[in-house]
């Protein structure tokens, strides 16, 4: 899912921060390194998992939630609890809708996996603003950038070359394909002469 808000204001990174902490996840969690990620079995065998970030360890628990308990979202993450642990909250519907293959809940799941590696330490209930600020310190931005690259590793990218191609194989909206490439590009992973075929789209709402 495409976010316009930049949700509340977290410790910079750049794209290339994202990158070193996603890929890694995604060797160790999905050591196939299939072209289509599962991302609703990464999202539960996440929960087994213990993640060392060098001072402290951290667990997932992941929570399914009804409609009606949480009516004005698709997923919520929260930072670590007194006990080290990261709870991700998926409303079921968009859980089920991710399992069927829907891009849009595909993209949700990744995009809490991301808040869940990046945001774990960040206490992000404090100074919602209406305020800008800049887009590297935006949770939804990086968020949104661990997801695509959670999806769509730069190996795929390259190796599909066509967004549209890319899109389908990788279980990713066109839009959300497009920006990750373009960020591959803008930041040296792959080039322009990577990418063939149809003209990558750039929306402006993003
Ligand atoms: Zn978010």
């Amino acid at each position: 899912m495409i976010y316009k808000t930049q949700g509340y204001c977290v410790k910079p990174r750049s794209f290339n921060d994202i990158e070193k902490i996603i890929m890694p996840f995604r060797t160790f969690i999905n050591p196939d390194n299939s072209d289509y990620l599962p991302i609703d079995y990464i999202l539960e065998d996440m929960s087994g998992i213990n993640a060392n970030y060098g001072d402290r360890i951290i667990r997932f628990s992941i929570y399914l939630r009804t409609k009606s308990e949480m009516p004005n979202t698709y997923g919520q993450t929260a930072p670590c609890d007194h006990n080290n642990v990261v709870k991700i909250f998926i409303r079921e519907d968009v859980y089920e809708d991710a399992c069927e293959g829907n891009l849009r809940a595909r993209f949700t799941l990744a995009h809490e996996i991301g808040h869940a590696l990046l945001h774990n330490n960040e206490q992000m209930a404090f100074n919602r603003t209406e305020s800008k600020f800049p887009i590297y310190c935006s949770s939804e931005w990086q968020a949104n950038t661990a997801a695509g690259i959670l999806l769509i590793p730069p190996d795929k990218a390259k190796k599909f070359r066509d967004p549209i191609i890319c899109s389908q194989k990788c279980g990713v909206s066109l839009t959300a394909t497009s920006i990750t490439m373009n960020n591959y590009i803008s930041n040296g992973y792959i080039t322009n002469n990577d990418i063939k075929g149809n003209p990558i789209y750039f929306p402006t709402d993003y």
